[in-house]
C-alpha cells in the first residue's frame, strides 16, 4: 500500500516516534535532522552506535512527505544496505536497494517505482550511482525536482589517508558538481583531522556544517600489553575475563588467523577463522555463526567487521598491532554496542613496530603518503607507550580534550615509571657516535650490545667495545633497553629505517633527548613483569 503524503506528518519528531518508535533524539540527531530537512548540507562525526542511520532516515522520510521526492543512500557495503533496507521494511518505509544482486528485471522494477515517486529512500552502491544509466535516473528526477536527499554512508572510504580508501568514492564529487542544490549528508564514525579535511576536500563540502560528537566510549574499557607470549597472553586474557563471551581477535596476517583459531580452540574455546582467503560461502557461514551463537571468538583479519552490527561483543583483541589509532579505533568500537562493560585488549612489542614500518616502507606509494602513514603509526605507538590515561591520549587524537577516565588499565592501576632519560641519552649517543666514526648504521640489537658491554663477535670486529658508552648500562636488562628504544621511536626521537636493514637512525628530535631536554619515562612492568591482579571481581 502506498503511502498518502498529504495526511502524514512530516514533523522530524512525529517520524521518530511513529516509525521509529523513540521517543527522543540523541545527541546531535535533531540538530542534524533539521539541518538537513532545510536544505542544509552535512558532515557527520560519529562514533559507532551513536545512531548515524537516523540523521539521514529520517529527514529522508520527512522529505519525501513533504513532497520533496527520493533520498538517495551510498553505502559501501551490499550486506550492510540488506540489513538496513529490511528494518526500514519492517517499519513501514519503502526503501530498496540496487546492487548487483538484483537481476535485471527487479532493477528495471525499482527504477520504474523510483521514477513514479513510490519509493522513499534507496541504497546504491558508489560505482551504480557514477554510471550514465544511473545519472540519466537522476537527471530525470532533479529536472522534475523529486531528487530530495543525498546521504553518503561510510565517508571516510573516500579518503587515501583513512584505513578504509574506497577509489569508487572518488566520483562523489560528482554530486556536487551536477546537483549542486541537492542537499548532502556525509557520515564517518571515524575521522581524525587529516581524513576530516580531506572527506571534505574529496566529496565538496567546504559549506557543509560539521557535527562531531564525543567519541567516547565511555563502557570501553582499553588495555595495552607488552607482547612476551603473546598467545598465552591472549589466551590467559579471554579465559580469565571472557571465557563465555563473543568477541574478536584481529590478527595481521591470514596465517596468524588460522593458527590463532586453532590454538584457541584447542584450548576449549569457540573459535572461528575469518579471512579474505577463505572461500565466501565459509566466510558467511562463520559470519552467521559469530552473529547467532552465544560466544563465539572470531579470529580475523580486519578484513571482517564493517557492517557487522552485533551488540553484545564483549571484547576486541589485537594480538598484532593496528595500523594506526583510527584503525584501532574503528576495531575496538566493535566492542560493546549495547552500552555494557566491554574490555579491548592489545599486545604490542618492538617486531610489531617494524613490521608495520616495513610494510608502510615498501609499499609503492608516494613518499608523501609514506610519511603521512609513519606519523599516523608513531602515534599509536605513543598511545601503546602511554603511562598516563588511554582514553586521554585516544581522544585527544581525534581532537578531543578529556579528563582521566577511571576505566583503563593506566588509570585502573597506574603503571609504576622508571626514568629512562640517562639509558636514552646513552643509546642515541652510541648510534651518534659510530654513524660519525664510521658511516654506517647498525640494528637495535648490536646498539643495545654495545651499551650493555657484551663482547659479541660483531662488537668485537667493528671495534664496537672501543667506543665510550661501551657497557655503560651494564646493569639494564634487554628487555629494558628495548623498552627505551620503543619509546625513543613513540616520541620521534629515533627511526628504523627499514631500506637499510632496520639500522637506528637519529632525527631532529633526537636532540632535545640527548642534551636531556626531553624526559623519556617508562613503565616499570618492562624491567619488572609483575602479574596483574585479576578483574574477575569488577
Ligand atoms: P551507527 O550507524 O552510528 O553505528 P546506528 O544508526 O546503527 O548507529 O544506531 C545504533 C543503535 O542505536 C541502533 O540500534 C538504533 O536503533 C539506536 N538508536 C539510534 N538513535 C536512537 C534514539 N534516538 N533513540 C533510541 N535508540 C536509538
Ligand atoms: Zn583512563
Amino acid at each position: 500500500a502506498l503511502q498518502a503524503p498529504a495526511t502524514l506528518s512530516s514533523d522530524p519528531q512525529d517520524i521518530l516516534q511513529e516509525v521509529f518508535g523513540y521517543d527522543a533524539f540523541r545527541g546531535e540527531q535533531q540538530d542534524i535532522v533539521e539541518h538537513v530537512c532545510s536544505g542544509g548540507d552535512a558532515l557527520v562525526l560519529m562514533p559507532t552506535g551513536g545512531g548515524k542511520s537516523l540523521c539521514y532516515q529520517v529527514p529522508a522520510i520527512a522529505l519525501q512527505r513533504a513532497g520533496q521526492g527520493i533520498s538517495i543512500v551510498v553505502s559501501p557495503l551490499i550486506a550492510l544496505m540488506h540489513d538496513q533496507v529490511g528494518a526500514l521494511h519492517e517499519a513501514g518505509v519503502a526503501a530498496e536497494f540496487l546492487n548487483s544482486t538484483l537481476d535485471w528485471n527487479q532493477t528495471l522494477a525499482i527504477e520504474g517505482r523510483m521514477q513514479r515517486g513510490e519509493i522513499t529512500m534507496v541504497y546504491v552502491a558508489p560505482e551504480r550511482l557514477s554510471t550514465p544509466r544511473f545519472l540519466e535516473l537522476l537527471d530525470g528526477l532533479r529536472d522534475s525536482g523529486r531528487l530530495a536527499l543525498f546521504a553518503i554512508d561510510e565517508a571516510h572510504c573516500v579518503s587515501q589517508w583513512g584505513h578504509d580508501f574506497r577509489p569508487e568514492y572518488r566520483s562523489l564529487s560528482i554530486l556536487h558538481e551536477r546537483y549542486p542544490t541537492v542537499p548532502r549528508i556525509a557520515l564517518t564514525a571515524t575521522a581524525d583531522t587529516l581524513t576530516r579535511a580531506d572527506i571534505v576536500e574529496r566529496l565538496r563540502l567546504e559549506d557543509a556544517r560539521q557535527f562531531v560528537s564525543s567519541f567516547d566510549r565511555p563502557n570501553i574499557r582499553y588495555a595495552i600489553v607488552e607482547k612476551k607470549d603473546p598467545t598465552q597472553q591472549l589466551l590467559r586474557f579471554i579465559q580469565n575475563e571472557h571465557p563465555e563471551d563473543a568477541g574478536v581477535v584481529y590478527c595481521q596476517s591470514r596465517k596468524r588467523v588460522e593458527e590463532m583459531a586453532q590454538t584457541l580452540n584447542d584450548a576449549g574455546l569457540n573459535a572461528l577463522p575469518y579471512h579474505a582467503g577463505l572461500d565466501a560461502s565459509v566466510r558467511q557461514r562463520h559470519q552467521d555463526r559469530f552473529l547467532r551463537e552465544d560466544g563465539i571468538v572470531m579470529c580475523a583479519t580486519i578484513a571482517f567487521g564493517m557492517g557487522i552490527d552485533k551488540p553484545d561483543v564483549r571484547f576486541v583483541a589485537h594480538i598484532d598491532m593496528p595500523k594506526n589509532i583510527e584503525g584501532y579505533y574503528q576495531e575496538t568500537g566493535r566492542a560493546g554496542r549495547d552500552g555494557q562493560p566491554a574490555d579491548a585488549w592489545m599486545a604490542y612489542g618492538l617486531a610489531d613496530v617494524v613490521n608495520q614500518r616495513r610494510m608502510i616502507d615498501e609499499s609503492p606509494a608516494g613518499e608523501e603518503f609514506k610519511q603521512a602513514m609513519r606519523g599516523k603509526l608513531d602515534a599509536l605507538l605513543a598511545l601503546a607507550e602511554a603511562t598516563d590515561c588511554r582514553r586521554v591520549r585516544l581522544l585527544g587524537y581525534f581532537g578531543e580534550p578529556s579528563q582521566p577516565c577511571g576505566n583503563c588499565d593506566n588509570c585502573l592501576n597506574p603503571p609504576e615509571v622508571w626514568d629512562g632519560t640517562d639509558a636514552a641519552r646513552k643509546l642515541l649517543s652510541t648510534i651518534y657516535w659510530i654513524r660519525k666514526q664510521q658511516g654506517i648504521g647498525f640494528g637495535a640489537g648490536q646498539i643495545m650490545d654495545i651499551v650493555r658491554g657484551k663482547p659479541t663477535e660483531k662488537v668485537l670486529q667493528h671495534g664496537h667495545d672501543k667506543l665510550s658508552t661501551y657497557g655503560l648500562c651494564a646493569e639494564l636488562s634487554e628487555a629494558q633497553l628495548r623498552g627505551v628504544l620503543r619509546q625513543l621511536i613513540a616520541i620521534g626521537a629515533l627511526q628504523v629505517d627499514a631500506a637499510a636493514f632496520n639500522t637506528l637512525v637519529l632525527t631532529d628530535a633526537s636532540r632535545a633527548v640527548l642534551k636531556g631536554e626531553v624526559p623519556v619515562q617508562l613503565r616499570a612492568s618492562i624491567s619488572s613483569p609483575t602479574p596483574r591482579a585479576s578483574r574477575k571481581e569488577r
